[in-house]
Order: structure tokens, then C-alpha cells, then sequence
């Protein structure tokens, strides 16, 4: 680690006797504490002064990247820049000093903004109804599979085990059907990336209970023959499932609902604006088409009149989270929705779309493009077009940091050796775009004429190159004194 570039932490700072506080003054007189309670050694806490503490905290907080500091066409995850009202609105007061057991007279309010958010989902998608309370993707992908579930074994059919999950699928498509208890059977992709009907066929069955979809699929391609996918699915009894995540590029195009599936997710964090770099926070609302309502996870928000109500669960109801999931992600995504508003939110989509294909046909003569045609929010190089320069994605991914740029999801998705997947999503203007493109293409000129910057990079950034492997096997997570 390079020290002076980073700055010292926070215990090397320490200056004994140096403090940041002032306490009121003692007005009740001395008190002993109870030598039970009294520490016998002394905690080894830094001493500084405020300024010092003000200093440290300002600079480290410049380390950190996000939307807000630079490009960042991370693919699969939709890093959309997330309008400050938004963050302003779930700061309210009145929203995050809320109990969640305070009586429902007394959050009237709130309760509004959950059911409109319930509703617009709803008109956005096409489906019937829908829960806020899954807590992420994953858990939207798990809740619909119970409900899936629920419903086969509401018709008395136990048989039903399997979910067919294509291979480019993401990974927790696959590990939420297994937490569910189901089996995964995987569908093949056709050699154009996209789910190969005639290999479905095959594994139809009455012991298959739903099959996945991601729609545009992780390589960002539409999927053409969902309309035979689902009449073929539904003849043998299953259901629909429909992997939301990537519903950014749909918005204003078109519904899942209007296209035959049951249930769906959709990523809040994604889709509908949260900053959700390093884990979290995340909301994956589920919705079913008209039919399907009474398997929706318990408690509910309903509207009586004008007055809104919580429908509580009975013993067999589905229940995946204590009150209603991530209030402060839901009142984002609400007022994102309510900002755009229903002509600006068909603009997403197409807006999406348009920019990754600008990306993607400006730099196909240097980068590998396995998979060529037009695509939608997100596309997959294959690595430099050079292959005799030895540098790989891993390095060009490296070499951009040192452009101030964040770099795009790396080896991901598996289909590829080399792959590199860009998503720079509808609110990046042409001149970042053009700037990203330029930025690329002189990458892919220094592998060829300097390998060796590209292969050390990166050299303008607070951490070198670190070794992932050890970073995972072996990591450093506590202040070990220099010895020196
Ligand atoms: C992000 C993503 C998920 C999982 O969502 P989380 O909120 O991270 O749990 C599922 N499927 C696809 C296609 C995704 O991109």
C-alpha cells in the first residue's frame, strides 16, 4: 500500500493528550462506578484533535468511488445516477423517524406511498398486484418461487419439483430455487445467446413448477420466442417466472405482464434509483398476475375506502420479513417514478438501449464482439480484438481506473474467457460517453504499443493492483502496528 497516497490511519494520527470533545460540566456531583464495571485496562482508542479527525474522514471518503464521482458502466447492475430529491424525500422526517407498530391512523401517509408504489409497479409491469417486502433481488427471486410453490401445492399437485433456469442465467436464479427446495434443471442457449427452444421442449414435465427468465438476459439480448416459451410452459402446468432485474431497458417498451408470465421481481435498487454499490441497501418487490393475489406474502398494505389497512397473515401465509420491507428504498423509487412521470419513464428504456449501442458499435473494430446485432441496456466484449499483446480484460479493466472511470463487470457472464459487459444505462450524456469510448480505444492502443503500462496499471490510484486471490484467502481486517 502506498502510505502517502492513502494517508496514515486514523491510530497513526493518535497524539496523546489530543481530543476532538469538550463534556458539560458535572452538575450532579461524582458518582464511583462499581469496580465490577470498571475497566482494568486501558482501550487503545486514537487521541486527536478535531480538525485531525475532520481531515482523516474528508480524505478517505475522496477514495471512495460512486455514480457521483465518475462513469460507471458496471453491467448487470444498472449504476443509474440517483437523483438527490430522492435521498432528500426519504430523509424526511416525518418518513424516518416512523415506527413500524405505530398505529396505522398515525401513518396514513406513509401507507399512501407504499400502496402507489404497489400500484405503479403494477401499471408499469402488467402484473395484478404486488408485495414491497422482499429486501433484494435474491429475496424477490425466493418469494416468488414460494408463492409459485403455494400455488401448485394449493391444487393439491405435490409433483412438481424442478425450475428450468437457462445457462446464462444469473447466479442467484439457480441458488434461490435451491433455497427453495426445488430443483434446478438448466436450459441450454442457442449459439445467437438466447434460450434454445428446442432443448426446452425436452425438459417439459408435469414435475416442472416454474421456469425462469431473465428478460433481456444477462448477454442484453431480448428474448425473442418468450411468447411459445410461456404457451409451452403453461401446457405442461408450470408457471412463469420473470427475473426483473434488467427491467430498465423495458421501461416504456414493453410488460411482462402482456407477455404471459405469473410472477416477477424487480430490482428498486436498480431500476428505479438507489445508489447500491458494496451490497446494499435493495428492495425486490414481487407481483402476480390477476389470480395469483392470494399467495402474496403477509402482512399487506390495502385500501378500504379511503382509508389504508394491513392485511394481516394467517398461519400457511407466505412471510419473508418482519413489517414491510425497505421503507427508505421503496420512498426513492416512488418519488423516482413520480419524477419522470408516465411519458418521461417510456423514455428510460429506449434512452438505455440507444447509448450501449452507440458504445458497443464505436468500439467493436478494437474490442472482440461475440455476439453482434443490436442489443439493449448492456452488451459483452470478448476481450481485446488483439490477441498477441497478452493483455487481457483484467488489465484494461485496471487501466481505466487510472482515467478516473470505474470499470465495467469483468468475467461475467461465464459464456466468455474474456468477458467484459458495459451497461452505461440513460443518464450518461454523449460527452461522457464519448469520453468513455476515447478512453477505451486508447487503451486498446497502449496494448499494443505498451503492454507493459496496461498490464501494471493501475498508477493513479490510492491502491495498486491488489492480489484478489490472498485479498479473499487471507484477509487483513485489523490495524496491525508497523514494527518499525
Ligand atoms: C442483480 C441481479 C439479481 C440479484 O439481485 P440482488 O438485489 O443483487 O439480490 C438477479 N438477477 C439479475 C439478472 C441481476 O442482475
Amino acid at each position: 500500500m502506498n502510505r502517502k497516497l492513502y494517508g496514515k490511519l486514523i491510530f497513526e494520527l493518535s497524539h496523546e493528550g489530543s481530543k476532538a470533545y469538550s463534556l458539560p460540566k458535572n452538575r450532579y456531583g461524582d458518582y464511583e462506578l462499581p469496580s465490577c464495571m470498571r475497566r482494568v485496562a486501558d482501550v487503545d482508542l486514537p487521541e486527536c484533535d478535531e480538525l485531525t479527525v475532520v481531515r482523516h474522514y474528508t480524505n478517505l471518503s475522496g477514495n471512495n468511488f460512486g455514480v457521483d464521482n465518475g462513469f460507471y458502466p458496471l453491467g448487470s447492475c444498472t449504476m443509474k445516477y440517483n437523483p438527490a430529491i430522492n435521498e432528500e424525500i426519504a430523509a424526511r422526517k416525518e418518513f424516518a423517524e416512523m415506527h413500524p407498530a405505530q398505529p396505522l391512523n398515525t401513518c396514513q401517509g406513509a401507507l399512501a406511498a407504499y400502496y402507489g408504489l404497489q400500484k405503479s409497479l403494477s401499471a408499469i409491469t402488467g402484473m395484478g398486484e404486488f408485495t414491497l417486502n422482499p429486501f433484494a433481488g435474491a429475496h424477490g427471486e425466493l418469494t416468488g418461487l414460494m408463492i409459485i410453490r403455494a400455488y401448485h401445492e394449493s391444487r393439491g399437485d405435490g409433483k412438481r419439483v424442478k425450475v428450468i433456469v437457462p445457462d446464462s442465467a444469473h447466479g442467484t436464479n439457480p441458488a434461490s430455487a435451491a433455497v427453495c427446495g426445488l430443483e434446478v434443471v438448466e436450459v441450454k442457449s442457442t449459439a445467437d445467446g438466447t434460450v434454445d427452444v428446442a432443448d426446452l421442449r425436452g425438459l417439459l414435465d408435469d414435475t416442472v413448477a416454474a421456469m425462469m427468465m431473465t428478460n433481456p438476459n444477462t448477454l442484453g439480448l431480448f428474448e425473442p420466442e418468450i411468447p411459445e416459451i410461456a404457451r409451452l410452459v403453461h401446457e405442461c402446468g408450470a408457471l412463469m417466472y420473470y427475473d426483473g432485474a434488467n427491467l430498465n431497458p423495458m421501461l416504456g417498451a414493453c410488460r411482462p405482464g402482456d407477455m404471459g408470465f405469473d410472477v416477477m421481481h424487480v430490482n428498486l435498487h436498480k431500476t428505479f434509483s438507489t445508489p447500491h454499490g458494496g451490497g446494499g441497501p435493495g428492495s425486490g418487490p414481487v407481483g402476480v398476475r390477476a389470480g395469483l393475489e392470494q399467495f402474496l406474502p403477509k402482512p399487506r398494505v390495502v385500501k378500504h375506502g379511503d382509508k389504508y389497512e394491513l392485511e394481516a397473515g394467517g398461519d400457511g401465509d407466505i412471510h419473508v420479513g418482519a413489517f414491510l420491507g425497505n421503507f427508505g428504498v421503496e420512498l426513492k423509487a416512488y418519488s423516482y417514478i413520480l419524477t419522470l412521470g408516465r411519458e418521461n419513464i417510456k423514455m428510460v428504456g429506449p434512452l438505455a438501449t440507444l447509448n450501449a449501442n452507440y458504445i458497443k458499435e464505436s468500439l467493436k473494430d478494437v474490442y472482440e464482439l461475440p455476439i453482434k446485432g443490436l442489443c439493449k441496456h448492456e452488451f459483452v466484449f470478448d476481450g481485446l480484438k488483439d490477441k498477441t499483446t497478452g493483455v487481457t480484460t483484467m488489465d484494461v479493466a485496471k487501466r481505466l481506473l487510472d482515467f478516473g472511470m470505474h470499470a465495467p463487470t469483468i468475467y461475467f457472464p461465464l459464456l466468455f474467457h474474456e468477458a467484459m459487459m458495459i451497461e452505461p444505462t440513460e443518464t450518461e450524456s454523449k460527452e461522457t460517453i464519448d469520453l468513455f469510448i476515447d478512453t477505451m480505444r486508447k487503451i486498446a492502443r497502449e496494448a499494443s504499443e505498451e503492454p507493459d503500462l496496461v498490464k501494471g496499471a493501475p498508477h493513479n490510484t490510492p491502491i495498486g493492483r491488489v492480489d484478489d486471490v490472498l485479498a479473499a484467502k487471507h484477509p487483513v481486517l485489523k490495524y496491525i502496528k508497523d514494527e518499525d
